[in-house]
């Protein structure tokens, strides 16, 4: 069976089982037609009978056959037929095939010929059962007939053969008629099918044109003919681009640089776009149409053709002004501060350098002073970098400054740098591991390090802990642990915890202060020695800290 022949037997067995809802006004229009059609076929007759012969009316049955038709075709025309079941319908042609039955009843006028028309109107329109029923009551009214009439052998012949081919007329209209209908169900199914399709592929559009409209970085889908072929809103907000005219050129301007020179068409990011070039975080400037300065990165992105589409490029443009605008103000006000810590710095190096130079003390203040004193110009040379540098420049180990060095002198010194906070804190502070750990590294940093480390180690952890700082050499690396018994990082912080500014709900809760800064500066020191750090933690139980560095420079 071919594929339209399957579709129009399930349309069949669907409209059998009711599936497809029937058209009411089309039902009741099809009563009517066929109603009218019968009424007006019987009037002809009638007036043409009576044109050839005025006695025709004066047999009672056909008169009363012809009334018949008439009330029938009256009720017909005023009954809800919408309202009713399909079934109610039926009643029609069974009532025009009696009354055919009496038209012919004892004339010679040969009207059996009408039943025809109920027949047919049977076969097309309802059920198989009562297409053989009406042909049933053809028979019957016809056997009455010829047993009231008295008729002929011949003549029951005729009237067999009449029954007979109105039987195959009824089932041969019937057939084409169910075939009909299925493949107009089919149709019906198949445009409701459509039409949902359309339905859910508009509503998906709209879901995604409201999704691109709600971010607020700028997306442009540009055709390698140069055509706009859709875009955001924040993109039409950026380039001032109408969206009921987006080929007019945007009124806002892309500049190569704040206040630069007005980059020519074929140098915008639309035209590049357009061309399908590809690139990645381009800075370009823009002055929009209401006289405001944007800092754009920009990117582009291929996008492969689709069945019929023409290749395309997505052009995907982020505002980055207040980016910009933090990072300088960062800049500047590092700059202030730094600048002004150098004053208070120059008074503490000069007097502790005075106070070692008068040599007035000895013993282990003099050692103290001399730990200010180194603090002081580790402090001095931050500042001065921070001075000197961007905040995206400073380098936080510099290859050149690379010299071997002994990680476990820096920890002694680091140590007992701390060895005033951590008594004061109630914190006792171990060392254990090896005496020397020599590696190529850059010393003033590695301080930074091993500084930062203890110094969260001491504050994370209340009175009466302990912290265990231990350095050993294992294979190739030196490996550094710094653990105490704090009060502990929750495993959900652990990841972030070298993000910028980050702190922990530990730290914030227990109001403990800090810039979440330092472990930051820690694993960029790390990364640049060719290190790995780890950090695992149990909150109220304590926090390990474990780096890894090689001791040959990566
Ligand atoms: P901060 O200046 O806040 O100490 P860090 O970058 O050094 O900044 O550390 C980031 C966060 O990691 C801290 O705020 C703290 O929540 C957590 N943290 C770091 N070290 C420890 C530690 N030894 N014990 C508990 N929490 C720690």
């Amino acid at each position: 069976m071919s594929k339209t022949g399957r579709a129009v037997m399930e349309a069949v067995r669907a409209q059998d089982s009711g599936f497809d809802p029937p058209d009411t006004d089309a039902r009741v229009r099809t009563i009517w037609i066929w109603q009218l059609l019968f009424a007006a076929v019987v009037a002809i007759i009638v007036v043409a009978g009576y044109s050839l012969d005025p006695a025709v009316l004066g047999i009672p049955p056909l008169v009363i056959g012809v009334l018949g038709v008439f009330a029938t075709t009256i009720v017909a025309l005023v009954v809800p037929w919408g309202r009713l079941p399909e079934a109610a319908a039926t009643s029609l042609p069974y009532l025009d095939i009696v009354w055919v039955g009496l038209l012919t009843f004892s004339t010679e006028l040969r009207l059996s010929h009408l039943w025809v028309f109920p027949i047919t109107w049977l076969a097309s329109q309802f059920s198989l059962a009562r297409l053989v029923a009406g042909v049933g009551v053809v028979g019957l009214i016809t056997l009455i007939e010829v047993l009231v009439n008295e008729t002929s052998a011949a003549s029951a012949l005729r009237v067999l053969i009449a029954v007979l081919a109105l039987t195959f007329v009824g089932i041969a209209v019937h057939a084409t008629a169910r075939q009909g209908r299925a493949y107009r169900t089919l149709l019906r199914r198949q445009s409701r099918r459509i039409r949902h399709t359309l339905d859910t592929v508009s509503a998906e559009q709209r879901r995604v044109r409201d999704m691109l409209d709600a971010v607020n970085i700028g997306i442009a889908q540009v055709s390698d003919t140069g055509e706009l072929l859709s875009s955001n809103a924040a993109y039409r907000s950026l380039y001032a681009i109408d969206e009921s005219e987006p080929s007019r050129p945007p009124r806002s301007i892309e500049y190569d640089s704040l206040r630069g020179s007005a980059l020519r068409a074929a140098q915008g990011t639309y035209s590049r776009a357009a061309r399908g070039e590809e690139f990645e975080n381009e800075s370009v400037w823009l002055f929009d149409a209401d006289g405001r300065w944007h800092a754009l990165s920009v990117a582009t992105r291929r996008q492969p053709p689709v069945t019929g589409d023409q290749p395309s490029t997505m052009l995907i443009a982020e505002d980055v002004t207040e980016v910009i605008a933090a990072g300088k103000r960062r800049d500047a006000l590092a700059a202030v501060v730094s600048h002004e810590l150098r004053n208070p710095l120059t008074a503490i190096l000069g007097h502790t350098d005075r106070l070692l130079d008068e040599g007035t003390f000895d013993g282990p203040t003099r050692r103290r002073l001399r730990v200010i004193e180194e603090a002081s110009e580790r402090m001095m040379r931050l500042v001065d970098a921070m001075l000197s540098t961007r905040s995206d420049e400073i380098t936080l180990a510099d290859r050149d400054a690379r010299s071997l060095t002994d990680l476990r002198e820096i920890l002694d010194a680091s140590l007992e740098s701390f060895a005033v906070t951590a008594a004061e804190h109630g914190v006792r502070v171990h060392y254990d591991g090896e005496g020397s750990l020599p590696l190529w590294a850059d010393a003033f940093r590695l301080r930074q390090l091993v500084d930062n480390l203890i110094g969260n180690a001491i504050k994370y952890t209340p009175s009466g802990g302990a912290v265990h700082v231990s350095g050993r050499i294992d294979g190739e690396d030196i490996v550094l642990s710094v653990r105490d018994t704090g009060i502990g990082i929750p495993a959900g912080d652990l990841d972030r915890v070298f993000e910028p500014y980050f702190r922990s709900s530990t730290a914030v809760d227990s109001a403990i202060p800090g810039t979440g800064l330092g472990l930051g500066i820690v694993r960029h020191i790390v990364d640049a020695h060719g290190g790995r750090i780890e950090i695992s933690s149990e909150p109220g139980a304590g926090t390990d800290v474990t780096v890894r560095i090689p001791m040959e420079a990566t």
